[in-house]
């Protein structure tokens, strides 16, 4: 299949647009913006089911949607994982009573979800998942803890990889689980500080919480296979998206290396170049992939792209940093360490841009991958890290 845009997507992205900056000072807090985008129809539209008070548009629409938005500079979604994530995977494992109930509150922008899966001992092995939920009557009970879970603290409700079996081991006895946030059992949620001061991630700690025995996605033991299904949800048309943040950022690179002259240096420009040049290849790249995406998976793409983007992304922010020399270091005079300190966009790009190769499995990860299923090299040892 092609992949192009025809005349209706052009007249769509028009729509898209005007909507766009006739929003563009609306936003007030992300939870009442997304409501606002719930509201005007644009939640859901690549989940390819109708019904859930969302709509439903072609592939190319879907990509016209994320990258006007990624190009209006609003702010990211805090809705991203209930409706990239959550919602395809309830689609494709939920029953009907899941999916009508959860569903169109994700698309309508009023509940908002975190993703439970890693532990302090389970993060690239997965599988070795500890937190425990144990049937008792209609509920199951919930102990243990997860660490890195991003937007925990604005969430209604979390999806938690359990183990439900204590007696299987790794991947198998593991359930995938749907928790309210606020709920009589306790869940604490603790606040990670990150290298950039904020804390957008969190430690959540269940100490007896409740998940419904209705609210268990695929069946009871069947969470290996839900959960490395919604993984894969973690791509596709946001792949070009992002693309278009990324040149927002490069841009905004070149013009600081232009007002502080590093753009004479030869290096340098020769760096700023690399950068361009690698980034038309990375769109070309998520072009063809999206123009593959109706056929057979194609091995190791996704371990690929995750490869390119996030060492790609890493370097944009060292020179970032390097283009504007010792005043990138200097912060802000009335800094203290006890307080979170404003970061400008280039600072804030070279420090948030480390956990890249990390998120969303680490380039470590990503190679292992390439290397046993693409290229049939012998499996590392089991336990060798
Ligand atoms: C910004 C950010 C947001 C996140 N949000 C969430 C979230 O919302 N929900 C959630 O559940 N998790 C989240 N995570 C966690 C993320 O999924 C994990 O950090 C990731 O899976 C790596 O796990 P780990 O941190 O335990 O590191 P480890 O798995 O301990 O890895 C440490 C290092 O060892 C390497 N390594 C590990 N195993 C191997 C191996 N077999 N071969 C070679 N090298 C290996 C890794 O590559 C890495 O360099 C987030 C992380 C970040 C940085």
């Amino acid at each position: 299949m092609e992949f192009g845009f025809s005349e209706e997507d052009d007249a769509f992205r028009a729509e898209v647009r005007t909507w766009l900056s006739g929003h563009a000072d609306v936003p007030g807090d992300r939870r009442t913006w997304e409501r606002t985008l719930g509201a005007a129809g644009w939640i859901g539209l690549g989940w390819g089911e109708a019904g859930y008070g969302n709509r439903t548009v072609s592939l190319p629409q879907q990509v016209v949607w994320a990258e006007e938005y990624a190009r209006s500079g609003l702010p990211a979604r805090s809705g991203h994982i209930g409706e990239n994530l959550l919602a395809p995977t309830l689609l494709a494992h939920g029953d009907d009573v899941q999916k009508r109930r959860f569903l169109p509150p994700v698309a309508a922008g009023e509940e908002l979800w975190c993703q439970g899966y890693s532990e302090p001992g389970a993060g690239s092995d997965l599988a070795g998942v500890r937190t425990a939920a144990v049937r008792e009557g209609p509920y199951y009970r919930i102990t243990g803890q997860k660490i890195w879970t991003s937007l925990a603290h604005e969430a209604d409700w979390c999806f938690v990889l359990a183990r439900t079996d204590p007696d299987a081991r790794r991947h198998h006895g593991l359930s995938f689980l749907l928790v309210p946030m606020d709920q009589p059992g306790r869940i604490e949620v603790r606040p990670i500080r990150q290298l950039t001061g904020t804390s957008d991630f969190n430690e959540v700690f269940f100490d007896g919480a409740r998940a419904r025995v209705e609210h268990v996605v695929g069946g009871e033991g069947q969470g290996w296979r839900v959960a490395m299904s919604l993984l894969g949800f973690e791509r596709g048309v946001s792949t070009l998206a992002q693309q278009i943040g990324f040149a927002r950022e490069f841009a905004e690179v070149v013009r600081a290396a232009e007002e502080t002259g590093a753009v004479h240096d030869p290096v340098l420009r020769a760096r700023l170049v690399g950068q361009w040049a690698e980034l038309r290849v990375m769109r070309w790249n998520a072009l063809r992939t999206l123009g593959h995406a109706t056929g057979p998976a194609v091995p190791g793409a996704p371990s690929v792209a995750k490869l390119l983007w996030a060492n790609w992304h890493q370097r944009l922010g060292e020179l970032a940093v390097e283009v504007r020399g010792a005043t990138a270091t200097a912060g802000p005079a009335d800094w203290s360490p006890a307080s979170p300190y404003p970061l400008d966009a280039a600072q804030h790009l070279f420090l948030f841009s480390r956990a890249d190769t990390v998120y969303g499995g680490s380039d470590q990860i990503q190679r292992t991958i390439i290397a046993e299923r693409v290229l049939g090299l012998p499996g590392e040892p089991k336990g060798a890290v």
